[in-house]
Formats: structure tokens, C-alpha cells, sequence
């Protein structure tokens, strides 16, 4: 983990501001990217949340199919199973 020195204070309604530099950084675009939430001890850890494979977890060539991503690798697998299914 690696220390940025940059202390933030939690506002009345429990939110904190991420440092422009940060989300420069991790290339988010305000109102568009979403961080996923993890807890570690006394940690709060922000990671950026890249939709993945509902399979795999791939993030990588993904198509969206029923409001869910999907890897052409799994894509592919399904495909192969449709065939040995349809050959039973
Ligand atoms: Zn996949």
C-alpha cells in the first residue's frame, strides 16, 4: 500500500472527497466510474470497479448481453456447449 500523506475529513453526511490528483491517477470520470468498497481491519480500501466477466471476472473483451458482461473466451465456451449439448 502506498502512503499519499493526504488526510481527508468525513463531512456531515459521511462523505469524503477523493483527491483530483487520485482520480486523475486511476483515470475515473466523476458521475460515470464507481469504486468497489472493501474493509481490511481498520481499513477502508476504494478499488476501482472495472465490470467483469459474471464467469471469469475477465475485464478484458467483454460484451454486454442481459444487462451482464461476458468474456469472448466464455462466449466461446458457450458456444462449444450449445454444440455438445445439441449433439447428446
Ligand atoms: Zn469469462
Amino acid at each position: 500500500m502506498k502512503e499519499t500523506g493526504i488526510i481527508r475529513g468525513l463531512d456531515n453526511m459521511g462523505r469524503v472527497v477523493i483527491p483530483k490528483e487520485i482520480r486523475k491517477f486511476l483515470d475515473m470520470t466523476e458521475g460515470v466510474d464507481e469504486f468497489e468498497i472493501y474493509m481490511q481491519d481498520d481499513s477502508i480500501i476504494l478499488k476501482k470497479h472495472k465490470p467483469a466477466c459474471v464467469f471469469c471476472g475477465e475485464s478484458e473483451n467483454c460484451i454486454e448481453f442481459e444487462n451482464q458482461k461476458i468474456c469472448k473466451n466464455c462466449v466461446e465456451k458457450m458456444q462449444l456447449l450449445k454444440e455438445e449439448t445439441l449433439n447428446i
